[in-house]
């Protein structure tokens, strides 16, 4: 497998000033490439590049910025297969969940070619005619995890670009090849200097962070190092979308139908192996239902075939890292001290790759680390309830609020249920559902801001009201 060994500064392909660091593939636990490392001076002339190119790029006309992005998804389609491949090897997913991120890319790239941005007629009397504009902010720098490394790329860079900032991109040094592939493609289009990436651990980020020159940093990623990012922030008043951690509850209510609920329920709290911010993190049942659904939980699980996800018939990854796997071995051996009935799973796999079968819990209740923290990882805790009021409760009782759900067949209580969640989207018979033309982001601590839609694309512009004096 080819990897993109450059960093791009100004349109130009440059090797990196600091050591290469390997890239470990998660399936055999082993280095496939190495990524080049950049400078901290490396930062300083990405952001100078992007900084000199939002000069002239600011005024670009809207309809040549969306034709410029309706090329770069193009030629995301071009490198489908090697995309989803890359994909596969950095992130650990099966190929055809990383073929998935790659058409999810191509598409929220259309998607955000086509949005509008607004101009709203405040007044339009005699006395004035008052309109609000957006304005784009400048330097946009990009910090992206390990979970969907290419899609949230595009997530961040593509309503960036739509709206006439440049962009300093900074991928998770766990999956940084996917990104720098991407910001290979993307140069073919843009003028120099439009989107550059540096790549290297901690310090890079940093770096940009506390960068002078950069206007806004859209993270997503853990909650303390959005906490430190916003901390840096202050001191030129970045303007910040923070999408950080989730441990989002699911409460299934007593009406619904389990042949239909359990396969979703499922899917989407192992959606990725269980690392997606908003996958469903805990399940609460009520006590008359709960040793069936966590019985056929359990059954689904075993249905799954683990393995690298290169393989065909694969239907279930690794783990991404090992200090992930670590984590998420140190939850489930904490609750099993704590009583827990371990259903399914349980165990991390011999041999080299971070492989952990898909786990169901049972037996455990808010208060133990499994349930109140975000694992993130192939693992769901099932809570009984026996009173819904006590679920809404147990579901509100964290320190998160990304995503929440409810499941039931009477559509009007499920409602009146999931208005209630302390959340920043309330799915019912579904979750983790995150869509191009919805607004989507936390409340609590898993951040704010939101990204996709209008009010996504606003998110990177600043409002200039003008007003043209009629009197
Ligand atoms: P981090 O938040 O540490 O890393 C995410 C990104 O931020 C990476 O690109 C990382 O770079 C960069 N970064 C790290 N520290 C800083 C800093 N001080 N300033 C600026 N950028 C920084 O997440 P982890 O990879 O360590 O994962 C830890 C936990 O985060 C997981 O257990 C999970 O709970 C949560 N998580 C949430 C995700 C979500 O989608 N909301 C996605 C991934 C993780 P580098 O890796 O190169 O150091």
């Amino acid at each position: 497998m080819q990897t993109v060994s450059t960093l791009f500064i100004n349109g130009q392909a440059v090797a990196g000033e600091r050591e290469a660091f390997p890239v470990i593939n998660p399936a055999t636990g082993e280095a496939f490439a190495e990524c080049p490392g950049a400078s901290p001076e490396q930062v300083d002339a990405a952001v100078a590049a992007a900084r000199a190119a939002f000069k002239t790029f600011q005024h670009t006309p809207d309809a040549e910025l969306q034709a410029m992005l309706h090329r770069i998804a193009d030629l995301i389609e071009a490198h489908a297969d090697e995309l989803a491949q890359l994909v596969t090897l950095e992130q650990g997913k099966p190929l055809a969940l990383a073929q998935m991120e790659v058409g999810g890319a191509i598409g929220w790239t259309r998607y955000t070619a086509d949005l509008k941005v607004p101009v709203k007629v405040i007044e339009d009397s005699e006395a004035r005619l008052a309109e609000l504009h957006h304005k784009p902010l400048g330097v946009v720098g990009s910090i992206t995890p390990w979970n969907w490394p290419l899609m949230i790329a595009v997530w961040h860079i593509m309503p960036a670009i739509r709206t006439g900032n440049t962009v300093v991109s900074k991928p998770s040094s766990f999956t940084p090849f996917s990104t720098l592939k991407l910001i290979e493609l993307i140069n073919q289009v843009v003028p120099a200097g439009v989107i550059n990436i540096v790549t290297g651990e901690g310090g890079i980020g940093r770096a940009m962070t506390s960068h002078q020159d950069i206007n806004k940093i859209v993270f997503t990623g853990s909650t303390p190092t959005g906490q430190d990012i916003m901390r840096k922030a202050a001191d030129n008043l970045k303007r910040l979308t923070l999408e950080l951690g989730g441990n989002d509850a699911g409460i299934l209510l007593q009406d619904a139908n389990l042949d239909k609920a359990l396969p979703g329920i499922f899917q989407t709290a192992f959606l990725n192996m269980g690392q997606t911010c908003a996958a469903l993190k805990r399940l609460y049942v009520h006590e008359s239902q709960y040793d069936e659904v966590c019985q056929r939980l359990a059954a689904i699980a075993k249905q799954q075939v683990v393995g690298n996800g290169l393989e065909a018939d694969v239907t279930f990854g690794p783990v991404q890292n090992k200090a992930q796997l670590d984590l998420v071995v140190e939850l489930v051996e904490d609750a099993k001290a704590q009583g827990a009935n371990v259903l399914c799973g349980g165990e991390a796999q011999p041999g080299n790759g971070y492989f952990y079968p898909p786990t169901i819990v049972a037996g455990v209740s808010n208060g133990v680390r499994l349930v109140d923290e975000e694992q993130f990882g192939p693992v769901l805790p099932v809570i009984p309830y026996s009173d819904l009021e006590d679920a809404i409760a147990m579901a509100n009782d964290n320190v998160n609020g990304l995503g929440g759900s409810v499941w039931g067949s009477d559509i009007e209580k499920a409602r009146s249920v999931a208005t209630r969640l302390e959340s920043g989207t309330a799915w019912i018979n579904n979750h983790a559902e995150v869509l191009p033309h919805c607004p989507f982001g936390g409340c609590k601590m898993s951040g704010f801001g939101v990204e996709f839609g209008e009010e996504g694309l606003l998110e990177y512009t600043q409002p200039q009201l003008l007003s043209i004096s009629r009197g």
